[in-house]
């Protein structure tokens, strides 16, 4: 039975399948080597020379996650920031770049600068627009769209099919930060995506013990190679060690990050009645502005990021970060604990974020017991 036929459920758990040649070892073995031998005759028919261009501890973590995203190729990256940047470094000085005005704070950052020392073009607009995302194209001159749905801070929900049916007729290609959505919920090459971008840190692993990040790309194009290239010439790989343990996280990927999203659906459902709370941001919910389009584009869930702003402003919403117990006071998000953050506080002077915004990263917990340290970190 090939990959194909197979749930993604089961190629997750299993990691493919895959037994150890030798061993028969049904967990792989951690690749440690920096260096591969050569045959007597100069060549290297093992494909393998050195570990910075690629590393048999890879293989199996991009390969899986190739299947789930049901793209050609992927590659694994130091971390997600190492996995973004590297898609820009392969652009052209004078291409123009188009992204979300809601995004990921320390990667908009990044653009802003590295766009202007590079002689990038970059508009940032508002994508749950269509027509600013077509105001913005430049026919001809637009190389990428940058994508990222659920958007941090405020779960923003972008359409892929749209944004990318535009960027397509603009002759630019679309790649979608996958992060929250996960590939549980969210296939966006099926949508029209070029490649998925994800901060692997995060669900992927899901324990909140490495940093990594991924592409997969839809076709093994010029594109893709100049970023391979960018990735062995920078030299920003993924450690082997992290590799084995991304792997084995991912073998968990389905029950987490459902058990997850349940639990955030409920906490969304219940906060929305609490008097403390003025508002909740949680695609999710029914009335929330997003709702139809994540609905279409997300299947069987809809993420375990959530927004809460806290009735009483700036010192209320960190006078309640303070009193909670179960949650812990930090940042990240996607392991299997619940994590919240006074957000503005973290992306400085020009967020989109209000300052009375708590950002919680739902786990899997029992959910009264997460419910019940909201309500008395709110209520004291
Ligand atoms: C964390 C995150 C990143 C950056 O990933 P790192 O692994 O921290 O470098 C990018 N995009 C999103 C949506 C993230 O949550």
């Amino acid at each position: 039975m090939d990959h194909d036929k197979k749930k993604p459920e089961t190629l997750a758990a299993q990691g493919l399948g895959w037994i150890d040649e030798h061993t028969k070892a049904v967990a792989p073995p951690l690749h440690a080597s920096s260096t591969f031998l050569r045959d007597p005759d100069n060549q290297y028919r093992s494909g393998r020379s050195y570990a910075r261009t690629d590393n048999p501890a890879f293989d199996q973590p991009e390969q899986l996650l190739a299947a789930l995203e049901k793209g050609e190729a992927a590659m694994l990256f130091a971390s997600g920031m190492a996995a973004a940047t590297s898609v820009f470094q392969a652009l052209r000085p004078g291409d123009h770049v188009v992204a979300p005005t809601v995004m990921y704070w320390s990667f908009r950052h990044w653009l802003r600068d590295f766009a202007d020392r590079w002689g990038l073009g970059v508009d940032f607009v508002d994508m749950t627009d269509l027509g600013a995302v077509k105001g913005a194209l430049r026919p001809g001159k637009t190389a990428l769209v940058w994508v990222e749905t659920p958007a941090n801070p405020l779960w923003h929900i972008f359409d892929i099919d749209a944004i990318g049916r535009l960027a397509h007729g603009a002759g630019a290609r679309m790649v979608v930060d996958s992060t929250v959505a996960t590939p549980v919920f969210t296939q966006p090459l099926a949508l029209g995506a070029d490649i998925v971008m994800h901060s692997a840190t995060k669900y992927l692993n899901g324990h909140s013990d490495l940093l990594a990040g991924a592409l997969v790309t839809r076709q093994k194009d010029e594109a893709w190679a100049r970023i391979a290239a960018v990735r062995t010439q920078q030299g920003g790989i993924l450690g082997s060690f992290e590799s084995w343990l991304l792997l084995r996280g991912m073998r968990t990927l389905f029950p987490r990050v459902r058990a997850a999203a349940a639990n955030a659906q409920y906490l969304a459902e219940a906060l929305v009645k609490h008097p403390r709370v003025g508002q909740v941001l949680y695609p999710g919910l029914p009335d929330s502005p997003g709702h139809a389009v994540a609905a279409r584009q997300m299947a069987g869930g809809f993420g375990a990021m959530l927004s809460i702003r806290v009735k009483g402003g700036e010192a209320a919403a960190i006078a309640t970060a303070a009193r909670v117990q179960i949650w812990k006071r930090a940042t990240s998000l996607g392991g299997v604990e619940s994590l919240l953050e006074q957000r503005a506080s973290v992306e400085g002077p020009d967020t989109p974020c209000p300052p009375d915004l708590l950002r919680l990263s739902v786990g899997i917990e029992d959910k009264s017991d997460l419910l019940a340290d909201l309500d008395q970190a709110l209520s004291s």
